[in-house]
Order: structure tokens, then sequence, then C-alpha cells
């Protein structure tokens, strides 16, 4: 690889034919990786160690280089270096794109959870055919804990993907559903560009419960007199009224809603206020942050009413956000029902995008809760600004490509699974009929992948994950994790491929335009910028 100005990019034979002189156990090249950069050429590399960095060149200008690592030389040079944590910040430095940055200026986003920290090729490779833009990084506290990662593990393994696929259209890290001001500065110091806050604790159900005298009384206990007065100026006897090509919608509180609303939600109007304020003083300086506020962790359904009475309070606050995401329904149902709440939703939906769009954010969908037969073409219906985030598809495909290749493994977990079955259902709304999932016992290898299109196994999965993670047996050892990450790590090309396949299948039921051109698929298409 004489070449140091990447206007003759080395085949993929080239590339091999120059780590033969070096006594390296290369299994594999990532190709599209692969470019030049101030004299130096870039790749990562597969050895029996894991995934590396390699770089090549004359011995000065190797040996000048910043990234950490071992070095070999022959004729000319070679540095490999694994994907710590300085070695990332490296790679950040001289990749300015492999960092990651605020979406706020793009209308339609994905966000795709990477629980294990091995999907996010799969993800580039399905989102870069759309008109959208990904938050690869992304994870709730609740997960990091799960999985035993942290959000600067989460964001440098979205990073190094991002290098693997030479990704350079740009993407956000996601502190997901956060719920304190420690949790915030946790994922803003690993240097996520996302914060979703999580308002579940802060809201008061009782608002919505009892009767109308308590609410008086609760009302002025609570509530200061000046704030009631404000807000009672702002809201009382006033029609709010939207209009669009659906028609007319128009939203009035009396004062009984003003004071159920006010009580709802005045907690979480305060607490989102101080991290808004706190990450404001905080960032002044530095690259935007996007703000996101979830209700949908909260179980009552969030009426346009109860989303109007938030937005309005918090822009009155000056608190601005950049995506809001409302519950749609009170139960996770199952997919029967919410065919039968198709209309409803849509209908709901709309309000809440109307009224977003007055406030100038996104509304924002999580998946989890809503499951993808309802989102059809939800893009034209959200006027082309929607956030959308899927968290469980990462997993599931991982069983799959597992049921697929090591049908013994898949067996073990799914009985396991089975086991826990009891304990995890008490924690997660659930609707699954195990009843329903075929026997092991009667499925042959080959029918165990279509056990992930089962709605009930699907579930049964999902909401096991954590425990298949870390169950160990008596000797502290783990009965899963390892071979399971064995599994995908080996069969990588294959879990990629399944992930590409069923995100764009979600991509395209949500109506997502594609690209005119498919970005850069090809190999080699990065700029360099030295000489
Ligand atoms: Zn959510």
């Amino acid at each position: 690889m004489k070449s140091t100005h990447g206007d003759e990019p080395p085949s993929q034979d080239r590339i091999l034919r120059s780590f033969e002189a070096f006594p390296i156990d290369l299994l594999k090249i990532y190709p599209r990786s692969f470019c030049s950069k101030n004299g130096l050429w870039y790749g990562l590399i597969r050895t029996s160690q894991g995934r590396r960095l390699a770089v090549v060149g004359e011995r000065s200008h190797v040996l000048g280089d910043l990234f950490l690592g071992n070095c070999y030389h022959r004729s000319s040079s070679l540095k490999l270096c694994d994907p710590s944590a300085e070695n990332t910040e490296c790679l950040m430095d001289l990749f300015p794109y492999t960092k990651p940055v605020s979406l706020r200026n793009a209308p339609m986003t994905i966000g795709m959870g990477d629980r294990l920290g091995l999907a996010t090729p799969g993800h580039i490779r399905a989102i870069r055919k759309f008109q959208t833009h990904p938050v690869l990084a992304q994870q709730s506290i609740k997960e990091n804990v799960q999985t035993g990662r942290n959000f600067t593990e989460v964001i440098r393994d979205a990073a190094w993907a991002v290098f693997q696929e030479n990704y350079q259209g740009g993407y956000g890290a996601d502190g997901d559903h956060l719920k304190s001001i420690w949790e915030v500065k946790s994922a803003l110091d690993a240097g996520v560009s996302m914060i979703t806050l999580d308002l579940s604790e802060k809201i008061d159900l009782e608002a919505l419960r009892q009767p109308a005298e308590w609410v008086d009384r609760k009302f002025k206990e609570e509530i200061d007199e000046g704030d009631a007065k404000v807000t009672f100026h702002l809201f009382l006897d006033k029609a709010f009224t939207w209009k669009s090509k659906e028609g007319e919608f128009s939203i009035r509180f009396d004062e009984e809603g003003v004071k159920r609303n006010a009580l709802l939600f005045y907690k979480a109007l305060d607490f989102t206020e101080e991290v808004y304020e706190w990450i404001r003083l905080r960032r002044k300086s530095r690259s935007s942050v996007d703000f996101e506020i979830s209700l949908d962790g909260a179980s009552f359904p969030t009426s346009p009413e109860n989303h109007f009475f938030f937005a309005l309070e918090l822009s009155h606050r000056g608190v601005h956000i950049q995506s809001l995401a409302p519950r749609f329904f009170e139960n996770f149902r199952s997919v029967v029902d919410l065919r039968r709440d198709r209309e409803t939703f849509r209908r709901q939906f709309y309000h809440h995008v109307l009224i977003a769009e007055d406030y100038d954010y996104k509304i924002s969908v999580h998946s989890e809760n809503n499951p993808f037969q309802l989102l059809e073409q939800l893009e034209e219906l959200s006027k082309g600004a929607l956030h959308l985030k899927t968290s469980g598809t990462s997993w599931l495909e991982a069983m799959r490509l597992v049921a697929l290749v090591h049908p013994l493994l898949y067996r073990e977990m799914h009985s396991f699974a089975l086991s826990e079955w009891n304990e995890a259902s008490e924690a997660d709304r659930v609707t699954a009929d195990l009843t329903r999932i075929p026997k092991l016992d009667g499925l042959s290898d080959e029918d165990l992948p279509s056990l992930l299109d089962q709605e009930d196994c699907r579930q049964l999965l999902h909401i096991t994950y954590a425990a298949l993670l870390n169950a160990k047996n008596s000797f502290e050892e783990y009965l899963f994790r390892e071979r399971l990450y064995q599994t995908l790590t080996r069969y990588e090309e294959d879990y990629w491929s399944m992930l590409e396949e069923r995100i764009e299948g979600h991509l395209s039921i949500l109506g997502l335009k594609k690209r005119e051109e498919e970005q850069p698929a090809a190999i080699y298409r990065r700029n360099d910028t030295a000489t």
C-alpha cells in the first residue's frame, strides 16, 4: 500500500497482500473502513485477538501516529490498535463523523438500540438506504445495568461501527429514559448528543383519579397562588383550535380541568425546567444536546389535552425541547386489539403532531409500547417530522440468529426463558400466552427460527433478556452470555444481514422515503483530506 493520497484506493486483494508481510493472524478485513489520511492507511481488521484498527505506512509516520498499539516493521510498518477508550478519542479526533452529533435539524430520525454492542453495522446498512438520520447509540440506565455496560462503552461501540461502515451521514447518541440529574450527568459526561428525560416518576396520577373535592383541596395546598393565577390566565375558558385538512379540533379547559392537569404535571414541569437549565449552563460553549421528554413510561395514555397543557406550560417557562413521546395506550395489548384501535391511534397521533408542530418539536414514538402494525405510513401522518425509537429488535434478531446457527444454545435459552417467565412478567406489561408457543420437543432444528415470528415467543424472549444475559451456574460462570457473544461475532455478517432486512422492513412500513442513490455502499469512497 504505497499510495498515500487516496487517489487510487487499493483493492481488497492488495490490502490482504500487504498484511502478509507481518506476523499476525489475520482473520478478516472490513473493506469499507479502509481509507488514507495524513499519509497513512487506516482500516479495521479482525485477528484472533478481536477487532483491531490497523495503521499502515512508512515507519516514521506510523511511529508519529497518535493511536496506541503494537508496531511491526518490515518494508512498511503496521500498528495494531484495540478499540480502547483512548483510541476511541483518537478516532473521533481524526474522523469527526465517528462522534455523535445533535440531530435537531433532521426532520426524520430513527433511534435503534444496540443492547449487546454488536448490531450497529446492520442498523447502518439499513438506514443508509432511507432519507433519515440514525441515533445509533441509545440505551437507558436500566438496559446498561442489565447488560453490564455504561454510556462510554455504548458510544464507543457505535463509533467503531460507524468507522467500520464508513457512515459519514452523522449519528446521534441518546441517554434514554433518564430519571435524575445524576443520570443525565453520567450520560452527558460520556458524550451523548441527546437526553430523553423520563417523567413517569414525577407525574401524579391521583390528579386524574380522585374526586373534584380532593382536586380543589390539593390544588390549594400544592400550587403557589401566583402560579395558579398565571395557569388560569393561560388556560381557563379559552378555545384552542387546530385546523388541518383532516378537519378541525379544539381543546378547552374548565376550572377542574386546569387544576387536574396542573396537579398531574407540576412536579414534572419543575423537574424538566431544572434539567433543561442545568444542561444549558453546563453545555454553554459546547455543542447542542437534543432534549426529549418521555411521557410514555407513565401508566396513563397522554391525551391531546394533557399534551397541550404540558407543552404550553413548558413554552411559558422558556423550555425548548426537540421531541416528546406521548403514551398512546394504557396497556400493552395484543395485536388483534390494536388493529381495532388503529383509527383511534391515528387520530390521536395526528392531534399530537399538530400540537408539537406549534411548539417546533417532533413527536417521538417508542415502538416497545406500540407494535409496528400500528405505524403504517406514519411518516406522512407526522407531516415528515418524527422520531421513532426501536429498542428490542437487535436482541430478538440475535436470538433468531442463535436459533438458526446454534440450535442447541437456542433450546437452552428458550427453556431458561420459560422458567424465568413468572418473575419477569410481573415487572413488565405483557399479554403473552405461553400455551400458544409451540413446545420445543415437537420442533425440529429447522423450525426454531420461525419461533421468532410468533408473537408470544417474541414477548417471552423480550422480557427475559436480562435474566438470560446474567444467568450463572453455581461456579459463578455465565450460562449463556459468552456463547451468545461468540456466536454473534462468528456469524456477524449473517447477523448484520438479518438486521438490515428487518429494519428495512420496519422503515418501509413506516413509509420512509428511500434515497435516490444509496449512500456509499461501495468501498473506498472516503475522501483523503491529507497532503
Ligand atoms: Zn420509551
